[in-house]
């Protein structure tokens, strides 16, 4: 594996999470909000983002994976990611969402075929509200019309890892998001 490049330090995460968190708790004050994440990837930023809420929350979290053919790492890097889109949940979460304030919190909206089915299957599931928090966006990449509520960093199209991102299961504790060069 070729050097990773540091594209955010962990000081401007840390304060793009902060000033989401404050966001959050001015759009919400005086109500509660479930947390839901989206694992493996979500789970470095809900942490940091629940302990910026000083509003009522809770959290649990969600597994989808990805039906079909998953192109090997190298694959990915090469012709850059592309998820199917046809999800399936792994692990659903523990508690209730009927009338809850529920904001649905991603590590990247790329594509947006993912979240697009997860934010129908919850939406049938009558939450008072349904939002979503991205950490990064890579708009070039979208093939449906989505878009986070919030999000922390737009990037360019680059396969990145760190910060619960990973590279076949690897990085997701390196504390800044780098990027993965492609070769070739
Ligand atoms: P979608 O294309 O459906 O919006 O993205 C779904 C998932 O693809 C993300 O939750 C994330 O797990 C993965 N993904 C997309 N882009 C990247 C990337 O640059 N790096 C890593 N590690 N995963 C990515």
């Amino acid at each position: 594996m070729t050097e990773l490049k540091v594209l955010i330090p962990r000081e401007k995460i840390a304060q793009r999470v902060a000033e989401m968190g404050a966001d959050i708790n001015r759009d919400y004050a005086g109500q509660s909000v479930i947390l839901l994440g989206v694992l493996k990837g979500a789970a470095i930023f809900l942490s940091d983002l629940s302990r910026e809420l000083r509003i009522d929350s809770t959290f649990d979290f969600i597994g989808v994976s990805s039906y079909g053919n998953r192109p090997t790492p190298a694959q990915e890097l090469k012709s850059g990611w592309d998820s199917t889109g046809e999800v399936r949940l792994t692990k659903d979460m523990d508690q209730s969402m009927i009338g809850k304030n529920v904001i649905l919190v991603e590590d990247i909206l790329d594509t947006g075929l993912t979240l697009t089915y997860l934010k129908k299957l919850l939406m049938a599931r009558q939450p008072k509200s349904l939002r979503i928090a991205a950490l990064l966006d890579k708009p070039s990449r979208r093939k449906q019309p989505i878009q986070a509520d919030y999000v922390g960093f737009s990037i360019p199209d680059e396969f990145v890892v760190g910060y619960g991102l990973d590279y076949a299961e690897k990085y997701r504790n390196l504390p800044d998001i780098c990027i993965v060069p492609r070769e070739g």
